[in-house]
């Protein structure tokens, strides 16, 4: 099933934990990680679940995955529950970055640690956040398609405005546009979020930022590959696709056939498998008192979080052989399916 919601009866779901677990029964009792996700309705969040259980298995950990479907007050309930059933760590990835801190205060009052993973929570005692360089997302995007368009109309679709990783990656595509923008050789005609970072969303915007400009745009950057499927779908509404390029993220199996088949000019491809197995590892050493061996900090607006960031690669018809088909994250035949 696509998670496994639990039965709990919720009487309890508020009252935390004893804490008084003397340290050796921690040792020789089975860790359990709680694994509380926004949403499956993305491939890769379906990736994640099953990678970061198998993960946790392997290491010998019991794991229960809810999924809240992009519902900031049932993410909390959620949570709420593992709390209560007695789980050793609580894995989130927040639909909301400042609604889950209230996740992070209610786990901590059980004393329970909190991972963030792939997203950042904010303004919360966040333990430990684990996930990818979420700016260098933004500037391999920025570079590929300033090297392929370096003066022209430029539109920015972004992620949803409560994801706080959407906001990084923003950051990245400016860090790189910005020197272009105040030569004048490049101008953002369109930059907006999409909300819940859905494809119709998407599609909606492309659609203005189209009309408002004549169909006169010259490179699209999206800030993940669903959202390239929305922005590609108005481009064919115009004739237009293939015509300019376009940036995603995710290395979707739909971003990679695009890829192939010239609608879509290049994805950020970061490999799940390496998240899903650092941020198993990393709950569990947490769930033990163990060091995670952090190397730096991300600042979530009330501390410095101990950080593990992956490193993401671009993507694009060139090296699509060697990166996504090459690793097994999708394979040749249905790349290539339809060239
Ligand atoms: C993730 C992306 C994903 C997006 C939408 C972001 O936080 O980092 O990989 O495409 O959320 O789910």
């Amino acid at each position: 099933s696509a998670c496994d919601s639990s039965g709990t009866t919720g009487e309890n779901s508020n009252q935390p934990q004893p804490t008084t677990t003397a340290s050796s029964d921690k040792m020789s009792k089975k860790i359990k990680i709680g694994f509380s996700m926004d949403t499956l309705l993305e491939e890769r969040w379906l990736k994640d679940r099953d990678l970061f259980r198998e993960a946790c298995e392997a290491l010998g950990a019991e794991v229960e995955i809810i999924a809240a479907n992009g519902d900031d007050a049932k993410q909390v309930t959620q949570a709420e529950q593992l709390i209560s059933e007695g789980v050793d760590i609580l894995v989130v990835v927040p639909h909301n970055a400042d609604a889950t801190a209230a996740i992070v205060k209610k786990a901590h009052s059980a004393g329970i640690k909190v991972l963030a993973y792939d997203r950042l929570i904010k303004n919360a005692d966040v333990d430990l956040y684990v996930s990818f360089d979420n700016e260098a997302v933004g500037e391999l995007q920025a570079k590929a398609i300033t090297q392929l368009v370096p003066k022209g109309k430029f539109v920015y679709i972004g992620g949803a405005d409560t994801d706080n990783n959407a906001h990084l990656f923003k950051q990245g595509v400016f860090n790189v546009l910005q020197p272009s923008i105040d030569r004048g050789d490049i101008t953002v005609v369109y930059d907006q979020w999409t909300k819940d970072w859905t494809p119709v969303n998407a599609l909606a915007n492309m659609k203005d930022a189209l009309e408002a400009n004549d169909n006169q745009i010259d490179a699209v950057i999206a800030a993940n590959d669903a959202t390239a499927g929305g922005v590609v779908q108005a481009l064919e509404g115009q004739g237009l696709a293939g015509r300019l390029p376009v940036a995603g993220q995710d290395a979707e199996l739909a971003a990679a056939q695009r890829i192939v088949e010239g609608t879509q000019t290049m994805t950020v491809y970061k490999p799940i498998k390496l998240l899903a197995d650092k941020a198993a590892e990393l709950a569990v050493k947490l769930a033990k008192g163990e060091d995670t061996g952090a190397d730096r900090t991300v600042n979530n607006g009330r501390i410095e979080v101990p950080s593990v960031l992956l490193q993401p690669i671009a993507v694009d018809k060139s090296n699509i052989d060697e990166t996504i088909i090459a690793d097994g994250f999708h394979s040749r035949e249905d790349v290539y399916k339809n060239v």
